[in-house]
């Protein structure tokens, strides 16, 4: 009883301390004609897919920056341009490489594909020196997790695991089953170069994924004979600062390897599953000459980002982040993925907020915050747009109060029977059981975010299921709001989820459930305006801990 009472009087005065907020204005300008005819046009035939480094993702560009000079955002690149340009970084093996390991009285030359290979991210050079296995090596200054903990590996050769520690475990502090961003193998060789290494050699984690290997046909997928229709990529801003070779081994060549160390190398993986690291051990049976010759190529690529400025005289200085990706995956043969849902409706529904904030503003309705509105390239090839936006932003990093990232927002999630490995970690669902539904993902680290969410979607009434944020689909690291997560921004992601046309020619305008397409939009539109208005901003959660407690309140 008494507690029923105090219950009451708490939540009394919590609603008497709540800023006022009201529906964002404008919120018709949002519909779904609008919708439909934009992403009509953003997926047709013509943009041909809207791949990276393509003439169609460059007009599709100009497209959007036509569009946002048109509705009236500012530009906030010094130059007065609304492109921020980075650069991104692609690969071909050189003729020059070769992999020695000598000892016991033996010498094994390998050439690449056979037992090893370069990564594509490896600096060129020459290496030779003593093993050193270090577990999964990694240095994750958050999680108190470290693998090399003050060693100075100068001359030497690391041999780590790929992966992370509890890799398939949901309690894994390492974000769950969720693959972390420190598991990285270009992360992992600047965590090793910083500690003093000569070079770093990669092997599969055999006690969190034992089975076979055919590893002569991972090679061949990594450096195919033709190159490939799309290249791999990754940010220049990164690679540069790749010193040393890396390269990937078979498990047949690590058990050869780890012999002088008296343990077996799935002894030695196993004994890499610790919740602060492993010290690194010598393993003196072998020395390896390593030789890496990769050819960089830079690629310039561009982001496209506008602002509305906000009006309070000190909340204006903060700002939201209202975005989605313009590149899709290009052409197959003659035909072109169209993309619609992915991700023309998020490109689309970031205009349509766009324009009703600017049109709120010329009403005298101006948020206090100001809200930064972006179309980032290279999604589909690593989150790179958003990436070279989070680590080097126009606007202070700091400033950013919330980033909503629209991904994929007019579908109905539908996941079949046997649907393949694209539906892995999924639950079979049909079309019919997601038709009024939308996924938040991300407010795992931000609990405020999902009250916004819950509260803007009030009026609007959507399904909202907050059920990825730690599922083997790795889906919580798929899409834009990741890079943003990583430098500690509140930042979720609204997806309505994948279903059979996801990365296919069939992922065409007519598919999209454009009356639920528009009420997303809408609650996108509500939420970053309650964020723009009110005093407080969101908070975000250490990882630590996090994953094992949300698991076990399930
Ligand atoms: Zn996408």
């Amino acid at each position: 009883m008494r507690k029923a009472i105090l219950t009451g009087v708490l939540s009394a005065l919590g609603f008497a301390f709540q800023t006022p907020q009201g529906k964002a204005p404008m919120m018709d300008s949002i519909n779904s004609e609008a919708l439909k005819a934009d992403v009509s046009f953003l997926a047709s035939d013509l943009s041909q897919g809207r791949l990276t480094d393509t003439p169609a993702n460059r007009w599709v560009a100009e497209w959007i920056r036509s569009r946002f000079e048109r509705i009236g955002l500012e530009t906030v690149d010094p130059g007065g341009s609304y492109y921020q340009t980075y650069y991104l970084m692609t690969s071909t093996l050189g003729k020059e490489n070769l992999l020695e390991v000598s000892g016991e009285g033996v010498t094994l030359q390998l050439a690449p594909g056979q037992d090893y290979y370069p990564h594509n991210f490896s600096a060129s050079g020459l290496v030779r020196g003593p093993l050193v296995y270090a577990g999964f090596g990694m240095t994750v200054p958050d999680l108190s997790y470290d693998d090399y903990r003050g060693q100075d590996l100068s001359g030497r050769v690391v041999l780590v695991l790929n992966g992370e520690p509890g890799d398939q475990d949901p309690t894994s502090p390492f974000d769950g089953v969720v693959r972390s961003e420190a598991s990285s193998p270009l992360r992992k060789t600047l965590f090793a170069q910083e500690h003093g290494a000569a070079g770093i050699l990669f092997v599969r984690d055999v006690h969190s994924h034992p089975g076979p290997e055919d590893f002569e046909a991972a090679a061949r997928s990594y450096w195919p004979e033709q190159p490939p229709r799309i290249p791999r990529y990754t940010l220049a801003m990164w690679s540069d600062q790749v010193r040393i070779p890396a390269a990937e081994i078979s498990t047949a060549l690590a058990r050869i390897l780890v012999r002088g160390s008296k343990r077996s190398l799935e002894e030695l993986a196993e004994a890499a599953e610790s919740q602060a690291g492993m010290t690194t051990l010598p393993l003196p049976a072998f020395t390896v000459s390593l030789k890496t010759a990769v050819q960089r190529h830079t690629v310039p690529d561009r982001n496209v980002v506008g602002l509305l400025g906000g009006s309070d005289p000190k909340l204006k200085a903060e700002h939201i982040i209202i975005c989605g990706h313009y590149d899709h995956n290009g052409m197959e043969g003659s035909q072109a993925y169209p993309g619609a849902d992915d991700d023309a409706s998020g490109i689309v529904g970031t205009i349509a907020i766009a324009d009703a904030y600017v049109q709120a503003a010329r009403a005298g309705q101006r948020p206090k915050r100001s809200v930064l509105f972006a179309a980032w390239d290279t999604e589909e090839r690593g989150l790179l747009g958003a990436w070279a936006y989070a680590e080097s932003p126009l606007l202070p990093r700091d400033r950013i109060v919330a980033v909503l990232n629209l991904d994929m927002i007019s579908r109905d999630e539908e996941v079949p029977v046997g649907g393949g490995p694209k539906f892995n970690g999924l639950e079979v669902q049909t079309a019919e059981s997601n038709r009024n539904a939308v996924n938040i993902l991300g407010t795992v680290r931000s609990p405020d975010l999902k009250v916004e969410t819950e509260k803007a979607n009030k009026e609007i009434g959507l399904d909202l299921r907050f059920r990825y944020d730690n599922n083997a689909s790795n889906l919580l690291r798929r899409s834009d709001h990741w890079p943003f997560m990583q430098h500690g921004i509140p930042a979720v992601w609204f997806l309505t989820g994948l279903h059979p046309d996801y990365h296919t020619i069939y992922d065409r305008p007519e598919k999209l459930n454009y009356r639920k397409f528009e009420r997303i939009v809408k609650l996108v539109y509500q939420e970053s305006w309650n964020l723009a208005q009110q005093a407080g901003r969101p908070g975000m959660l250490p990882r630590k801990g996090l994953m094992t407690e949300a698991s076990s309140s399930k």
